[in-house]
């Protein structure tokens, strides 16, 4: 007889006539995975596959970018310019010349009407870092507006807030490396196998070796949390909270590392003044976490040999963003835990190339982290672009969530958007509708044409997406590398960099600033930008990009001269004493008293809103929502919420319900789970909407960080099912 699967159809994995691949790195979250794209003989994209010698995914790839090729021929792509004079008019479909005269010409009528900065720039974290440092020298160079940000606002400014009043720049100082040193992990608010798989795994391998305790601190049984030692399940918003009770811990038992604090920090007096209130009976009180628990892990972790911390958005955004990083830094130094293997505070970046915005695109300040409140370097970059240094700002202008409200009190008139999709994104949306309208004149630059901040639009300029333009990205590590180009841009649509270029001509009297054409050109003079700083690519090149498979920051001329493997280079920063940027070479520990300031649940709004990701989909599902299974695991919106919650609003698993906050209202379905406490749902926020029709997004006093985690709402059962299922089913376009 028989048995198994030789009675059966053996299964068959489709050949997909692959004839060439092409070297790309995926364009989805930050962690940086090396790719290849596989090609037909007719040059389709038709595969994707990891690159088994690439030290950051080892010939891994998420399920996102396992499918990236599909996105290339996905629906809604953007393929002509469209131009009309009101928003809700039909589009007219014009050529290149046309559209882009118009935009020149409206942001310079904007600008002599009611002034240089009454004209905002939101760009994005997803486009290539060539892109990226043109536009800027587009925006502070020639178009003058102060007002010009990027959505990594929403995303990772606390991250670089941090960095800077810590350390004195932006720049994670460690590696994936670190995880196959460390002796101890504390992740914060952040959830790596869904938002970042192949991270994931990479911390997974090398705890299975060496089995090193890892403590989670989040409000949610998160997938991580569920693989951990210790969980904390924090109440929300109250991190520095933790932070303070650990590090009253740790100096009450004197457990900190007293040398490295005396030869690298300033500030340990003021900070054990301030965490001396904190004592974990008190804290327990306030962050929810157990006295108990809060000795035991200061002591694991200040113990312990090296020890690391990573985070996500579950510290930047929120009120307390910025501090909270600032925490994680003071736990770090007061326990030598910088630049030494296995010892990091390490910034877990969303998108793709959020680290490309942070060092070159100049939005908060001027390429390769210098200071536009540094009239040094003003001069330099004034001179180095052959513009007068008077021109540029002498402090940072308004940064999107700012923006947004500037638009709504009519001090913004005009804005051009890049590559990015506010009106999912931002907190408060059906404000931020109203707020668009107020614009005398809007346009979007992206390679959808279908996306929702696009219906407020006077011109649409179609981009290229990722794959169809050649460039360089930097992953969470500090690690540069390489997309190719592997398919022309759709229809008539052109590269980010084209576009800028030509606005550019447009503004450009007499060419006195160089644009260079191509992508390369451009990094030769980032590199040139780069000699000497904390942020040097000059070793750098495309070619030894792509053979090092990523190459880390910095990398200068002078190894590279020498012959030193890039693949070792970088690794980390602050490894020798006192090289921390600033002036004396030390860090600071700054205290951070507690402020509780965030929208919390009350008898109207009793329950805790928290938003986050799906390991299916990306930011606000401008690509995944069309690429067939990412979109067929998880097409529609929905909430966790505790069974026995749901059992006292009969709520059955399944149902659709109605959530209220005092912003507005949105309909989705119910998922019983035990990962949420009785009084929290946790709800993706991808979705058109949904999420953000119900966030409030407080903003974080230093990086202007909506707070997208704390918000109160009421759960609604709905009697009329089959309604509220076709309601649901029809937002989605199904
Ligand atoms: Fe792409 Fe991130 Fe998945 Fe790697 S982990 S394949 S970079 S989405």
């Amino acid at each position: 007889m028989l048995f198994g699967r030789s009675q059966k159809n053996p299964i068959k994995i489709a050949d997909k006539q692959v004839t060439q691949w092409k070297y790309a790195t995926c364009g989805y979250c930050s962690t940086g995975c090396s790719m290849e794209v596989g090609l037909n003989q007719a040059g389709k994209p038709v595969s994707s596959r990891g690159v088994g010698g690439a030290d950051v995914n080892r010939g891994k790839l998420c399920l996102k970018g396992i499918m990236e090729h599909e996105l290339l021929s996905s629906a809604g792509r953007g393929d002509k310019p469209l131009l009309r004079d009101q928003i809700d008019q039909p589009w007219a479909e014009v050529n290149w010349d046309s559209a882009l005269d118009k935009v020149a010409g409206q942001i310079k009528a904007v600008q002599h009407k009611y002034g240089r900065d009454s004209v905002a720039i939101v760009s994005t974290g997803q486009m290539l870092t060539e892109e990226f440092y043109t536009l800027g020298k587009l925006a502070r160079g020639l178009i003058g507006s102060n007002n010009y940000d990027g959505n990594t606002t929403l995303c990772m400014a606390s991250a670089v807030s941090g960095y800077k009043r810590s350390f004195g720049s932006d720049g994670p100082p460690g590696c994936y490396e670190d995880f196959e040193h460390t002796d101890c992990l504390i992740a914060w608010g952040s959830n790596l196998p869904e938002q970042h798989p192949v991270i994931y795994w990479r911390f997974k391998e090398a705890q299975e070796k060496r089995q090193f305790p890892l403590i989670v601190v989040d409000p949610r049984v998160t997938m991580l949390a569920q693989n951990a030692d210790i969980h904390l399940a924090i109440t929300p918003g109250t991190d520095v909270v933790l932070q303070n009770a650990l590090m009253h811990v740790i100096l009450d038992e004197g457990l900190e590392d007293q040398d490295y604090i005396e030869k690298n920090t300033n500030g340990i007096e003021a900070l054990k003044a301030e965490v001396e209130k904190y004592n974990p009976t008190m804290a327990a009180t306030i962050c929810g976490i157990d006295e108990d628990s809060i000795r035991l892990v200061a002591r694991l972790y200040a113990k312990a040999k090296a020890s690391m911390q990573i985070w996500t958005m579950g510290i930047n955004q929120s009120t307390h963003g910025s501090d909270g990083v600032v925490g994680i830094n003071n736990l770090s130094l007061i326990t030598g835990n910088i630049g030494k293997p296995g010892g990091t505070s390490l910034s877990i970046t969303g998108q793709c190339n959020a680290m490309g915005t942070r060092e070159w695109s100049s939005c908060s300040g001027l390429p390769n982290h210098r200071y536009l409140e540094n009239a040094e370097d003003r001069q330099e970059i004034a001179d180095f672009w052959g513009i007068d240094a008077d021109f540029l700002p002498t402090q940072r202008g308004l940064a999107q969530t700012d923006i947004f409200q500037a638009i709504e009190t009519g001090e913004i008139k005009g804005l051009w958007v890049i590559a990015t999709n506010p009106l999912t994104s931002m907190p408060n949306t059906a404000r931020i509708r109203k707020t668009m309208r107020n614009l005398d004149f809007c346009v979007v630059q992206d390679c959808y044409a279908d996306t929702e901040t696009a219906e407020y639009a006077h011109v649409f300029l179609p981009a290229g997406t990722w794959g169809e333009k050649e460039g360089v990205m930097t992953n969470t590590e500090r690690r540069v590398n390489l997309v190719t180009r592997v398919a022309q841009p759709h229809g008539d649509s052109k590269p980010d960099l084209w576009i800028f270029n030509q606005i550019a001509e447009r503004f450009n009297e007499h060419g006195k600033v160089k644009f260079p054409e191509t992508s390369a050109a451009v990094f030769e003079e980032m590199k040139l930008l780069s000699k000497g700083r904390l942020c040097d690519i000059s070793g750098m090149t495309y070619d030894l990009i792509e053979q090092s498979r990523g190459i880390q920051w910095p990398y200068t001329e002078a190894q590279n001269e020498r012959g030193e493997s890039p693949v070792a280079g970088g690794g980390r920063l602050y490894t020798e004493p006192t090289t921390f940027c600033y002036a004396d070479g030390k860090a600071k520990l700054i205290p951070l008293p507690f402020v509780d300031n965030n929208e919390t649940p009350d008898e109207e709004f009793p329950v805790w809103l928290n938003t986050g990701r799906l390991v299916e989909h990306f930011h606000t599902r401008t690509k995944t929502g069309k690429v067939g299974n990412n979109n067929k695991f998880s097409p529609i919106p929905f909430i966790e919420i505790n069974p026995d919650a749901a059992v006292q609003l009969a709520v059955k698993d399944g149902d659709y319900v109605r959530l209220v906050s005092r912003r507005s209202d949105a309909v989705v379905m119910a998922k019983h789970t035990q990962r949420v406490a009785k009084n929290m749902i946790f709800l993706p926020f991808h979705f058109h909407d949904c999420a953000n029709r119900l966030t409030l997004g407080l903003l974080d006093p230093y990086s202007r960080q909506p707070a997208f985690k704390q918000h109160a709402v009421r759960v609604e059962p709905i009697v009329d099912q089959k309604a509220a299922a076709k309601l649901s089913m029809e937002m989605r376009g199904f």
